[in-house]
């Protein structure tokens, strides 16, 4: 558990640079202690300290690089960060990564979970044993950029005996990659009702409501109409992950249920609400196949706008109602409010702003990548889409950089002013790819108009040198 390992090396480092606790847990709790006795014991003697973290890096120590996040972009950093060069601290309220477009395939059990999961200590095992590198299970809350400081929770969820607590961190360069969070419009009822597919835990949580509702209604005393809402798949959004679950969905419906749970397969089926065209940002001839298959498959397409949802149905804006047993919503992302709180320029839809060497231009030493990210205005570039070949792409161009302003000695803090840094970040689209069950996919290759005029723009500027990467 290189969690707890750094949970406890936390605990360790705040004692050892504030007032060291004058009984060690051996001496409390005999020689050895148990997990809950050593937790409730540093958490107790981090709450004791006031402000306890890590100070700024000195002489004899490697530079820190912190990042905030451990999805696509900010573990493809860790991966490549030299450590000879950097000591690197990780906070994330996870400490795994989630291999997101394998995630839908997770709910019906096509792939088991531990599958789409990689603990951080394997991605850069430097963090389970370097003496300055960690992980922590926190948030973070709040930076100071002038300071270069960042501030944290602890992430204590389900722990009911632990009360989270603050701790600051130091950094000589700060790597925000904490990505977006599900938008829901406003909805009212949305956050309480609706299941977000983004995490493992959110896959977990479709597959046993999904089971259950199977169990359920082939217990006797269901009438039939409960029987129908039990086992309505009713999903909102029709991107390529609302279309990719569907399909999933679908192919469990057609090969394990009609096998498992033949009894309730007639009343079983899905719904995928979209207020426009699904996967709209697809080729318009692949898009009508899409269609086709999916009603095929048995999926019941819906054009609507959801306006209210509520425990057992939702209703459309025409007023209609859908009752449903499981609901899954996945109508794009937005800013988190973290990104919202950062006082920092913005990039259009409240991204935060950032220059083409993937730099908050205001402040030192500070980048943003992946999905919290997006270029500003100013730098005449459009704000590249949430994907993940764009956050693993720009992680791999950061840990380049990171590595060549270390070794040209701009490491520490406010040290890289006069460094050159070299190529800027330029992104080449590869194609956009979406399952739709029947081991049927999607595969659109077309270069976007978008990236056709970026590509021109870049030779007008002369940018032939600029790194593809
Ligand atoms: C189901 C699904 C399928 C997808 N399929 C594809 C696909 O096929 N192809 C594709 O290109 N893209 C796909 N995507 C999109 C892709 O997953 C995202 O674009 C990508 O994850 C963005 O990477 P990121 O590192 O910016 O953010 P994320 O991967 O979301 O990681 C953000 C990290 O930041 C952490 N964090 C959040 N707040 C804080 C905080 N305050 N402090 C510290 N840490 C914080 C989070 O816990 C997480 O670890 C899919 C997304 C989903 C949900």
């Amino acid at each position: 558990m290189p969690w707890l390992r750094n949970f406890v090396q936390l605990s360790a480092a705040f004692t050892k640079q504030r007032s060291p606790p004058t009984r060690k847990p051996a001496a409390i709790f005999g020689t050895r202690p148990s997990i809950a006795q050593l937790l409730q014991h540093y958490s107790a003697v981090a709450r004791n300290n006031k402000d306890p973290g890590l100070d700024p890096t000195k002489g004899d120590e490697k530079p820190r690089v912190v990042v905030l996040g451990s999805g696509w972009a900010g573990c493809r950093l860790i991966k490549d960060i030299d450590t000879k060069t950097y000591d690197i601290v990780c906070v994330s309220p996870r400490n795994h990564m989630v291999f997101t477009p394998l995630l839908a395939s997770t709910c019906v059990g096509t792939l088991e979970f531990r599958s789409v999961a990689e603990p951080i200590g394997r991605i850069q095992p430097a963090i389970s044993r370097e003496p300055g590198s960690y992980f922590f299970l926190a948030n973070c809350t709040g930076v100071d950029f002038q300071n270069h400081q960042i501030k944290c929770q602890t992430v204590t969820e389900g722990v009911d005996t632990i009360k989270p607590w603050n701790f600051k961190i130091a950094y000589d360069k700060l790597v925000i990659a904490s990505g977006a969070q599900a938008l829901t419009f406003g909805i009212k009822g949305a956050n309480e009702h609706a299941i977000f597919l983004r995490e493992v835990h959110h896959a977990q949580e479709i597959r046993r409501k999904l089971l259950l509702n199977l169990m359920l209604s082939d217990v006797p005393g269901v009438s039939d109409e409960e029987k129908r809402r039990l086992l309505h798949c009713v999903v909102v959004g029709g991107g390529p992950t609302g279309v990719e679950f569907s399909g999933e969905l679908s192919d469990f419906i057609k090969k394990d249920v009609s096998q498992r749970y033949s009894h309730v397969k007639d009343y079983i089926q899905v719904t995928l609400v979209e207020a426009n065209e699904i996967l709209s940002s697809f080729d318009d001839r692949l898009r009508t196949y899409a269609i086709k298959q999916l009603t095929k498959s048995g999926v019941r397409l819906v054009r609507g706008i959801v306006k209210d949802v509520q425990s057992e149905k939702i209703v459309l804006s025409d007023d209609t109602d859908i009752p449903y047993g499981v609901l899954v919503w996945s109508t794009g992302v937005g800013p988190s409010p973290f990104v919202n709180s950062l006082e920092v320029p913005k990039a259009p839809g409240g991204r935060i702003g950032i220059d083409e060497w993937l730099r908050i231009p205001s402040v030192q030493d500070v980048f943003a990548i992946g999905d919290c990210g997006g270029f500003l205005e100013s730098t005449n570039k459009p704000v590249l889409p949430a994907l993940a070949q764009v956050a693993e792409r720009q992680g791999k161009y950061l840990a380049k950089l990171l590595n060549q302003v270390g070794k040209a000695g701009g490491g520490r803090a406010d040290a890289a002013k006069d460094i050159d840094f070299g190529s800027p970040f330029v992104y080449n689209h590869l194609g956009s790819m979406a399952t739709i069950g029947r081991y049927k996919a999607l595969v659109d290759l077309r270069a976007s108009n978008m990236l056709k005029e970026y590509r021109w723009r870049d030779l007008r500027a002369g940018l032939f040198g600029a790194q593809r990467i």
